[in-house]
């Protein structure tokens, strides 16, 4: 498949989201990189992003809890070009209601080719990447032939 390429700037829009079991794991995580996340935008579904405000004291772009939304929402803003970056610690060991949400937003990531951490090891790799601080040309899947496939 053909492939264009999309600009992800020095200042990243970056999606945090924990579920419940992981969410102090993200917040010492966020804690600790506290200086680099205040340097990109920040957005997060809602319970995540409220406690993430609270201890992180920078702004939070909040949006529905995950359950009632949330992930859908933060699916349709990767494949509108919105979000360039994905930190999800999603809990292995619980079912949830949204888990077909879940899976949907994961999936979405792939399409479009966007940097996802499940756990705090690849968050960590992520952020330490020389890349985190300029310009990077994501290669996006030229979908064109897709959608004209019945034309
Ligand atoms: P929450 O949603 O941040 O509102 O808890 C996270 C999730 O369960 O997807």
């Amino acid at each position: 498949m053909d492939t264009h390429k999309s600009l992800i700037g020095s200042k990243k829009k970056i999606v945090l989201v924990a579920h419940d079991n992981k969410k102090e794991d993200l917040i010492q995580w966020a804690r600790f990189n506290r200086d680099l996340l205040g340097r990109h935008d920040l957005y997060a579904t809602g319970t995540t992003g409220s406690v993430l405000e609270k201890e992180l004291r920078l702004h939070v772009t909040k949006l529905q809890s995950g359950p009632l939304g949330g992930d859908q929402q933060i699916g349709a803003k990767i494949a509108q070009g919105e979000i360039d970056f994905l930190i999800f610690f999603w809990d292995p060991l619980e079912p949830h209601p949204h888990d077909p949400d879940v899976k949907a937003l994961l999936r979405i990531a792939v399409v479009w080719n966007i940097p996802v951490a499940c756990n705090r090891a690849t968050a960590d790799f992520m952020v330490s990447s020389t890349l985190m601080g300029s310009e990077y040309r994501r290669q996006v899947p030229d979908y064109e032939g897709y959608r004209e496939r019945l034309n």
